[in-house]
């Protein structure tokens, strides 16, 4: 089984997602990593969901990505009184530091972290921005605020406070309580929610080690404000533009898309955007042209992947969602523009010996018609600098290692497949051939490109390039 396209689908399971029956079909649609959402779920739905995945990863005998989504220091409103309130522009309101219920004259607000350090004049906004308010005074433990934008406020609603930077961990106690509990199961990547500054990845690294790769959400305008550290300290990056629309305005986040998705593929780190792509195909079985062409979008951006949300979590056509995402993504590949145009967002690099070997198998594969690059890869890399050209030759990864193979599922082109250890050169040329014919990458005869680093099994050596004739 292999994809006729080179952009990876992550999709998010949830109640319309989790059975057994339900995850082979989106995997035959189309998905390559599948997201666990553990803002919803019990750690026992997690579970579950994480061994039929392993159970059809074996079934289907190819690597499958599951990506661990950490809530992260998530603010809400707490509970209010009759479930809701509904306001309106100039009333003033006011809010309360306590974990009691309440209303209008009390909204409960039980996070110390913003009383320490809001002002007069900054903005909370309420259910995705749909209510906006500005603070006018401030207590101890209580602030009066005017509403902006009126709208209704319910029961548990999330907050966004753009531009201010709150003094908390990007790991909560239940963060560190499901990463645990994550990582004893076996997840390939972990995503951190709501990244404010680049010591936020130094802290989750100290904790994951390498036993997971680590995506940092880009959702908060102090993430962007450090962006290129950020990405130097991290594995890979989500655009999560759904909370990074609220924090900032509309207009600026198709920009942001552009430029994250070039900064993360000059420094080599597969790059996700993220949420609403499909989103009305949560409830109907076509999307709005305006959406498909948000998906064609980031493909001739360059993402590595695109992500669905409560499409395939929670909506009624989970399986057409990800046909038409895989089918949108094919056609946008196929399109005549489409190499001129990633080829003209192709920043230019600091130049060293393993990218530009990786740069010549790419030129090399196209200009002698070679259907295949190989790759021989022990911690992925050599593998991931292939991909950054965005060659139009498939890219097939080999590797000694399941985990490895599982988080190449993330990126673009590549196709990855476990080996048992190479030792010697003439060991490489046999398995590079054994692997493209099984794997149907090309027919006896034909050429493929091989590239490895050389002693074997020594991570970050990409130092030879092969012709290798099957
Ligand atoms: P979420 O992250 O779905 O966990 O909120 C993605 C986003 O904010 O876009
Ligand atoms: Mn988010």
């Amino acid at each position: 089984m292999h994809r006729q396209r080179k952009a990876k689908i992550l999709a998010t399971v949830g109640p319309a997602s989790s059975s057994p029956e339900m995850l082979r079909k989106l995997l035959l649609a189309g998905v390559d990593t599948f997201r666990l959402n553990f803002s919803h779920g019990t750690h026992e739905d997690h579970a579950k969901v994480h061994a039929a995945i392993r159970a059809l990863e074996t079934e289907v005998n190819r690597p499958i990505g599951i990506l661990q989504d950490l809530q992260g220091p998530k603010i809400r409103v707490g509970k209010i009184e009759g479930d809701k309130i509904s306001v309106q522009a100039g009333e003033m309101l006011r809010f309360v530091q306590t974990s009691a219920e309440g209303g209008k004259d009390a909204i409960p607000l039980p996070h110390p972290e913003i009383f320490a350090v809001i002002s007069p004049g900054d903005d909370l906004l309420i259910d995705d921005g749909r209510v906006r308010v500005r603070v006018r005074g401030i207590l101890t433990d209580e602030l009066t605020a005017e509403v902006i934008t009126g709208g209704i406020i319910s029961n548990r609603k999330g907050v966004n406070l753009p531009g201010t930077i709150l003094d908390v961990s990007p790991l909560t106690a239940k963060d560190r309580a499901d990463l645990e509990f994550g990582l004893a199961l076996g997840m390939d990547w972990v995503a951190l929610s709501f990244v404010q500054k680049p010591g936020d990845l130094i802290e989750a690294r100290a904790l994951i080690g390498d036993r997971a790769g680590l995506v940092a959400k880009i959702e908060k305008p102090s993430a962007l404000d450090h962006i290129d550290a950020i990405i130097a300290l991290t594995d890979a990056v989500m655009i999560a533009r759904g909370d990074l629309g609220v924090e900032i305005p509309h207009w600026e986040v198709p920009g942001r898309q552009k430029e994250l998705i070039r900064a993360c593929r000059l420094a080599v780190k597969p790059v996700i955007v993220a949420t609403q792509m499909l989103d009305s195909m949560v409830a109907a079985p076509t999307p709005t042209r305006a959406e498909a062409s948000d998906v064609a979008t980031a493909i001739y951006d360059g993402a590595d992947a695109v992500m669905l949300s409560a499409e395939s979590a929670s909506g009624d056509y989970p399986v057409e969602t990800v046909t038409m995402m895989d089918r949108i993504i094919q056609s946008t590949e196929g399109h005549k523009l489409y190499r001129s145009i990633i080829a003209a967002s192709q920043s230019s690099e600091v130049q060293s010996p393993p990218h530009a070997i990786a740069g010549a198998a790419a030129d090399l594969a196209e200009s002698i018609h070679c259907p295949a690059i190989v790759a021989f890869t022990s911690s992925g890399t050599t593998a991931a600098r292939i991909a950054r050209k965005r060659p139009s030759v498939a890219i097939m990864a080999i590797t000694p290692h399941i985990n490895v193979a599982r988080r190449l599922c993330l990126m673009w082109g590549i196709h990855s497949v476990v080996s048992q250890d190479i030792h010697t050169y003439e060991e490489m040329v046999t398995e590079a051939s054994r692997q493209v014919l099984a794997e149907n990458f090309a027919t006896r005869g034909q050429c493929v490109v091989v590239v490895a680093g050389i002693p074997f099994a020594q991570a970050g050596t990409t130092n030879n390039l092969r012709v290798v004739q099957c």
